[in-house]
């Protein structure tokens, strides 16, 4: 998680510089500019909310005539309120989007920005304002949505490998010590579709939860019959090899990342290794639109 070269000459890099040692109104200005650069703003976040269509969240329905606008979601704001007629449910813009009940939305491309040069999170909690409780929050918020959207999107041809990595127990107290060393088992998944997901746990629990039908598992399993050499190069799990092979390879140089948090921490590595050849401008747009 490197500052890239791209950065220094990228777009708004400058801009973000100009944030160092500046405070207040001109701050804020500056703030402001870096968003409208990157097509951050409430008609933006609805636009792409509601992409397919105007969708109650409590109730699923999605009949026009039954969702109507009903003022803002706060005075002077530009977030749009709704009422479902069908089940008498408000919500608005950010419902059920990462952005939800955020304050300081304003900070939150600030906050992805330093995110993505892989800062710490008292690092960015400094950098773009926010305590480090709600940088850390933000993260998590980020991270599930990432990994939920990956994993609703398995369908047809999927390769699936199973590893294994020692369990790690960073966050617990440190009398905690666990009766023997476990491991834990993850299950990385590339369909041929080039969707990618990561789940926690053993491929037959995946394969379970997977209501999904039409998905045909492509695993190392060995098949009883000799099958041809056309099959075989369709049967291989060369791409989720490399996608595992390569969180192995930087799992084992971290210090460790509590068990419970495995699954985010493989989707936002995931995240990266999809964007390396992106521009900074590029990523950030793109994470600030996953949340949506
Ligand atoms: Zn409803």
């Amino acid at each position: 998680m490197n500052m890239t070269n791209e950065t220094a000459n990228g777009f708004g890099e400058q801009l973000f510089r100009q944030l160092k040692g500046v405070s207040g109104e001109k701050r804020q200005k500056l703030i402001e500019e870096i968003n409208l650069s990157l097509g951050f703003d409430e008609p933006a976040i609805r636009e792409r909310r509601h992409a397919n269509r105007l969708r109650c969240p409590t109730c699923g329905t999605a009949t026009s005539a039954s969702i109507v606008c009903y003022g803002k979601a706060k005075p002077g704001s530009d977030r749009q309120r709704y009422l479902c007629k069908s089940c008498g449910a408000f919500f608005n813009d950010h419902t059920g989007t990462v952005l939800h009940r955020t304050k300081k939305l304003e900070r939150w491309p600030l906050f992805l920005k330093y995110l993505l040069d892989g800062q710490s999170i008292r690092q960015i909690a400094k950098e773009a304002g926010i305590s480090p409780t709600t940088a850390q929050a933000w993260r998590k918020k980020l991270l599930t949505h990432l990994a939920e959207k990956m994993s609703s999107t398995l369908s047809g041809i999927v390769e699936a490998v199973e590893i294994s990595v020692k369990t790690s127990y960073k966050g617990k107290h440190k009398l905690y010590t666990p009766a023997s060393k476990t491991r834990e088992t993850l299950v990385f998944c590339k369909s041929r579709n080039g969707n990618v997901c990561v789940s926690h746990g053993s491929l037959q629990e995946l394969k379970q939860s997977c209501k999904n039908s039409d998905i045909l598992w492509h695993t190392h399993l060995i098949p009883a019959t000799p099958i041809s050499s056309a099959e075989r190069r369709l049967l291989h799990t060369k791409q989720a090899d490399a996608i595992a092979g390569h969180f192995a390879n930087q799992y084992a140089r971290m210090r460790g990342t509590a068990t419970t948090n495995l699954p985010l921490y493989a989707a936002w590595h995931q995240f990266q290794h999809e964007t390396r050849h992106f521009t900074q401008r590029e990523k950030i747009r793109r994470l600030l639109f996953a949340g949506l």
